[in-house]
């Protein structure tokens, strides 16, 4: 696939002026990263994209999944990210839509299928245990949730308790790199408390716990920022790299400390020290709405717009949610304005051929829309959400999307698909997975 980089060298190669403009109109027409987005956008009162065809679809694509994804403890490495807990989530998150009631404790003894194999793997591998994407407390998070909607209140118990120790884990420094970011850091063990009370309901956690982690969150992110003197009062790194997005970076980390407005307010400054690096994000969005994924690519050294992600992971598809938690705390017009922002450009830059999940995308994209519908209440976000639905089952997507290395996990393949094509049914309650702002 052609580049703009290489575009320059190959227009130079062409002496025959036509051949070369053809040249560049389907270099053009076929960005690397993405479809050219040809589905009709809203127009008012338009009912192109209606629920009526999900139901099977979901069916369909629940059942490629269990065919080829066997539930073995072997495929239970990468947690609920690319691991069959991942799996496990998806039947569990169906089986609380309203539009699966009647299969709800088939769905529930499926998910649980794929979660034991899980929680044996788990039990033998205490590496990364408190990462709540990539590690064990994901896994135990999910197990308490699937055991308690089925009735085992006892193991639910279990699992809830195993999660809840691992919180001394994260108010160590013994934390790997990336300490403080949400797939095996700080921010993460927060997702998964901010979940789980949602499942267990509010101050089932000991708050204790969650106000000593929001601490250390904190100090980290004013230590680090101090040290490499950097422009924004909390900035943190993993692997050496400061990134900026919902993944390994800033934006999830601030997300997550907003989540938890009593932590913040038993500290004078960190409210302020919260707010001023949300606004420094703020400050890096592009005017076509995207954010940059790190810092060592603003300015000069930014990406050049054919290489820019528009991901979940790194991009406005990720920083979009902590913009929406900044507009519901602070109740600023230019939160919402951003997201906003974010939400055209997924229109026109979110059809990844990178695939269907959530991560990096289609789905992960179109969840961008499904928060605006229910952050405004307007119908050309759920127009907008369900087009990106249907693109996924388009021979366009089947046949020129590329094959993710785990096509059947929670955050790069079908699962995450299918906890979309839910939520697409569902929007008024819609959320991408473990991160609901609302
Ligand atoms: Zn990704």
């Amino acid at each position: 696939m052609l580049n703009l980089k290489n575009l320059r060298f190959l227009c130079l190669s062409f002496v025959n002026k036509d051949l070369q403009v053809r040249r560049i109109q389907m270099s053009m027409s076929h960005p690397k990263r993405y479809f050219i987005n040809t589905l009709q956008d809203y127009e008012k009162d338009s009912n192109l994209f209606t629920n009526q065809k999900w139901n099977s679809k979901i069916h369909e694509t629940v059942n490629i999944i269990t065919d080829r994804q066997d539930p073995s403890v072997n495929a239970a490495d990468g947690g609920l990210y690319v691991g069959i807990a991942g799996i496990g989530y998806m039947f569990y998150h169906t089986s609380l839509s309203p539009a699966f009631v009647s299969e709800k404790s088939e769905l529930l003894k499926r998910g649980l299928k794929y979660i034991i194999p899980a929680l044996k793997y788990a039990e033998r591998h205490e590496r990364d245990k408190s990462a709540f994407l990539l590690g064990n407390a994901g896994i135990y998070a999910v197990a308490a949730a699937v055991y308690n909607a089925l009735g085992d209140k006892s193991k639910a118990d279990h699992y809830f308790k195993a999660y809840v120790a691992l919180a001394a884990n994260c108010q160590t420094h013994n934390l790997p790199h990336g300490e403080d970011e949400l797939l095996v850091g700080r921010a993460g063990y927060l997702c998964g408390v901010l979940w789980l009370e949602k499942v267990f309901g509010k101050g089932s956690f000991p708050a204790k716990d969650i106000d000593e982690i929001c601490k250390c969150v904190i100090e980290s992110g004013r230590n680090y920022a101090r040290r490499h003197r950097s422009p924004c009062p909390l900035m943190y790194s993993y692997y050496d790299t400061e990134y900026l997005g919902a993944a390994h970076g800033l934006s999830g980390i601030l997300q997550m400390l907003l989540s938890f407005p009593a932590c913040l307010q038993s500290d004078p400054a960190a409210e302020q020290d919260v707010k001023a690096s949300v606004d420094y994000l703020l400050s890096l969005q592009t005017q076509s709405g995207n954010f940059p994924s790190a810092m060592d690519e603003l300015g000069r050294r930014a990406r050049s717009e054919a290489d820019e992600l528009v991901h979940w992971c790194h991009g406005a598809p990720g920083v979009v949610y902590l913009m929406a938690k900044a507009y519901r705390h602070w109740k600023e017009d230019k939160y919402l304005k951003s997201c906003l922002k974010c939400g055209d450009l997924v229109w026109s830059k979110g059809l990844l051929r990178k695939g269907p999940g959530i991560c990096h995308g289609v789905a992960g994209n179109g969840y961008v829309f499904l928060l605006l519908y229910r952050l405004t209440g307007d119908p050309k976000h759920l127009h907008r959400a369900r087009a990106f639905a249907y693109f996924v089952f388009t021979p366009t997507f089947s046949e020129e999307a590329r094959r993710p290395d785990t096509p059947y996990s929670l955050y790069e393949g079908q699962a995450g698909t299918v906890c979309y094509l839910v939520d697409t049914m569902t929007p008024d309650q819609a959320a991408f997975p473990f991160f609901d702002v609302f």
